[in-house]
């Protein structure tokens, strides 16, 4: 059955009528700008035909009560600090009525049914589409949509920070709430400014490969890595690598270690490499961009040192199968791939790289085709 026709059905076998107003927001994937946000460089994400939708009715009490159809359970709270529910789905709900209070906004009593196709916990940011989802829609019918959309944005990652214990950047929901179809955004983590690029190739595709593996690590190699950006700026005299160029890292490149030397030289090519690949976008040069997405793993790989056997024998697969392009999307240390794919291509890769990673490590990897779509949003009723 089609999503929306069933959350229709469970929400008026829960809530009775009249009928709700219908709210979808999406998941994200970010095309390339890895390892950039604290370096206050760019990254370009973009959200995908992957959402969250939900029928929500103000129900006229001071409680919310709402469905989740894919985990089958119920919630109901209160609007107080104190009224947090248990369920730590229901908490990013709770979380964006708490942040949307907290700002000095409305909200009241509610009922909602929900549901959703963005994988869970496979890199493309469910939460994110979960909290926009919700921040959009109590905006429109509580506050006659004035929160901006750059406060949607930050009530998610607000949410995530004060209600769920994830303390992660802004992109996410950034690229939830921004999100319009056909276009990716690149974001400057240095001033929040963005713009929009076109990203609507006629003869490829994005495919996400998730590898299925998570390798957890003794010492936080996340924090070593920003400690080696931030040393490597101060021992320049700046406030980060943003404004570094190459010749300026090598001009001090004796007088700092190998290893800093190698993850701000990533840095500072990332940056460059994000630019490059907006222009080749501009120019509609999809193998130009593939050859980028490729640098970027090779320098996650080699450089960064954030990648993993998995991820680098997809990569290499892809390379020899004639994908255009394909990288690590996320922190890296396990997660997914990102593969730019001509169509002619499309199947072919996907019979090969599932057979083929699951011969070598046991199990299939999971894939998911995107298509830049459109992020938060009202939909017709
Ligand atoms: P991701 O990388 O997908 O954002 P997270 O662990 O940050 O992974 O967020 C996943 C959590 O978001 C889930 O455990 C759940 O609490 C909530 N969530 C996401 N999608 C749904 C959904 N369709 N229904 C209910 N809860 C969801
Ligand atoms: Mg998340």
């Amino acid at each position: 059955m089609e999503m929306k026709e069933h959350i229709r059905n469970k929400f008026a076998e829960r809530f009775g009528a009249p009928e709700g107003e219908f709210f979808a927001s999406a998941g994200r994937i970010n095309l390339i700008g890895e390892h950039t946000d604290y370096n206050e460089g760019f990254v370009f994400p973009g959200a995908i035909d992957k959402v969250i939708m939900a029928e929500i009715r103000p129900n006229g009490t001071d409680k919310v009560r709402v469905f989740s159809i894919d985990i089958d359970d119920y919630a109901e709270f209160g609007l107080r600090e104190e009224d947090a529910p248990s369920q730590s789905w229901a908490r990013y709900i709770f979380g964006i009525c708490r942040e949307i209070i907290k700002r000095g906004g409305k909200v009241q009593g509610f009922d909602a049914v929900f549901a959703g196709n963005v994988p869970l916990g496979a890199g493309l940011s469910s939460s994110a589409a979960l909290e926009s989802c919700f921040a959009f829609a109590l905006n429109e019918l509580f506050n006659d949509g004035k929160i901006d959309k750059f406060e949607l944005a930050k009530i998610g990652q607000s949410t995530e920070h004060n209600y769920c214990g994830v303390n992660c950047g802004i992109m996410d929901q950034f690229a939830s709430v921004f999100g319009k179809k056909g276009h990716l955004i690149r974001l400057d983590c240095r001033d929040l400014s963005y713009e929009y690029f076109p990203f609507a190739p006629e003869n490829h595709t994005l495919v996400l490969v998730d590898s299925r593996v998570k390798h957890e690590l003794k010492d936080s190699p996340y924090n070593k890595r920003r400690e080696s950006c931030e040393r490597v700026a101060k021992s320049l005299g700046v406030p980060s690598l943003r404004d570094v160029s190459l010749a300026e890292l090598n001009a001090v490149k004796v007088t700092i270690s190998d290893e800093d030397y190698r993850r701000a030289k990533y840095v500072i090519e990332e940056r460059d490499r994000v630019l490059a690949v907006c222009a080749a976008l501009e120019r509609g040069d999809y193998d130009e961009v593939g050859r980028m997405m490729y640098a970027t793993h090779e320098g996650l790989s080699k450089d960064y040192e954030v990648s993993c056997e998995e991820l680098d024998f997809l990569a290499d697969l892809a390379k020899e199968i004639g994908v255009t392009g394909a990288r690590i999307m996320g922190g890296g240390f396990g997660g997914c791939t990102i593969n730019l794919v001509r169509k002619d291509l499309h199947d072919k890769f996907i019979a090969e790289a599932t057979k083929r990673f699951a011969e070598k490590y046991g199990h299939e990897p999971k894939v998911y085709d995107v298509i830049i779509s459109d992020g938060a949003r009202r939909l017709e009723a």
